[in-house]
């Protein structure tokens, strides 16, 4: 089919002046369900740098992924529905760019690498035929060039012994290694920014590090934008720049990451980090948030944390707290923050 607009509406290359790469404005999804409306993500603002690493950090229903899957155009809608805010890249909001536009931001500039490599790559095709089919369908490459381009790739995630292991199939490897696969295919077309939901998360500790000090290095090279999605405030600290911390489908606290770990201004937070297992303790029980993360489809009143909050006052049961802004870059949606800085 002919395009005659899809060029007019892409986001612009080059130079950014003041805009940032990335910027999630008042992000509102919820979905439309038998049992009733899920909000899901309810005005959740952050954004992005080039060469920079958001961690967005939050339990399962927190509104984390499904905010990366709103930036990435691949909810579902229906059941999804965005009601408000924008998606900025370079300036441009994306939801409001045609399907066909859409299609090439998505995979080419803006690249994803989801948690489960195994079902996320197809059993029947060899590895290097999913990898090189990447420039076959975007770059128009010959099959002979785009498999070159595959061993590459392969090499740069340094898979061992790549040329011989490109005929392979996803289940010859390793989880580690699949995993390696998918963040190959995420990078293949040089994203600016690219979204990695819980790379980790099925991998034991030692490919966890392995993994992330591939997603680090591979940034480093390109000078991409890099959002990292994790329930696990332990694998952060080395790789991240800032923290988002959602709880919800809200954000309760943004700050640079040495600021969270050193005192955080959110009582969530302050769970999260005291719940990270410390070698220096050994013996003693583990700490645990109490409580279960809130039912989106019947919210607590006033702050959603108040059921499981140490620091809950009579306010936060029917006062919503706002993101109080801390200083230029941090910021907490707790009426509370300065008690809770203050220990
Ligand atoms: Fe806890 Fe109240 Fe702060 Fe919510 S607003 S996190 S309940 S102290």
């Amino acid at each position: 089919m002919k395009n005659t607009t899809t060029t007019e509406t892409l986001p612009a290359e080059g130079g950014l002046g003041d805009e940032p790469l990335l910027a999630i404005d008042d992000l509102h999804v919820e979905f439309h369900t038998r049992a009733g409306v899920v909000r899901a993500v309810n005005g959740v603002s952050y954004s992005l740098n080039p060469g920079e690493t958001l961690a967005v950090l939050g339990e399962s229903g927190s509104g984390k992924s499904v905010t990366a899957q709103a930036i990435m155009g691949i909810l579902d809608m229906p059941p999804a529905r965005i009601p408000r805010g924008e998606v900025r890249f370079r300036g441009t909001d994306l939801l409001k760019l045609s399907d066909e536009a859409r299609t090439q931001v998505r995979g080419q500039r803006i690249s994803m690498v989801f948690q489960d490599a195994l079902s996320s790559l197809n059993p029947v095709f060899t590895v290097g035929w999913q990898i090189s089919e990447m420039f076959r369908v975007h770059r128009g490459m010959s099959k002979r060039d785009s498999l070159k381009k595959a061993v590459e790739l392969m090499e740069r995630v340094r898979i061992p012994a790549a040329k011989q292991r490109v005929n392979d199939y996803p289940h010859q490897f390793s989880g580690g290694m699949r995993q390696r696969i998918m963040i190959a295919m995420s990078i293949a077309l040089d994203p600016e920014v690219l979204i990695a939901d819980e790379p980790t998360t099925a991998l034991d500790v030692t490919v966890q590090a392995q993994i992330m000090e591939l997603l680090s290095e591979l940034q480093r090279e390109s000078n991409m934008g890099m959002i990292l999605i994790t329930h696990d405030l332990g694998v952060v600290a080395d790789v991240a720049d800032k923290i988002s911390v959602m709880y919800g489908g809200r954000i309760v606290e943004n700050a640079p990451v040495h600021d969270i770990y050193r005192s955080p201004a959110h009582p969530y937070t302050k769970g999260l980090l005291e719940s990270i297992p410390r070698v220096d303790l050994k013996g003693q029980d583990l700490y645990a948030i109490k409580g279960a993360p809130p039912n989106l489809l019947d919210m607590p009143t006033g702050c959603a944390f108040h059921p499981r909050c140490p620091y809950r006052q009579d306010t936060c049961v029917t006062d919503v707290p706002p993101l109080h802004q801390i200083s230029s870059s941090r910021s907490s949606a707790c009426h509370y923050w300065r008690e809770v800085i203050d220990g």
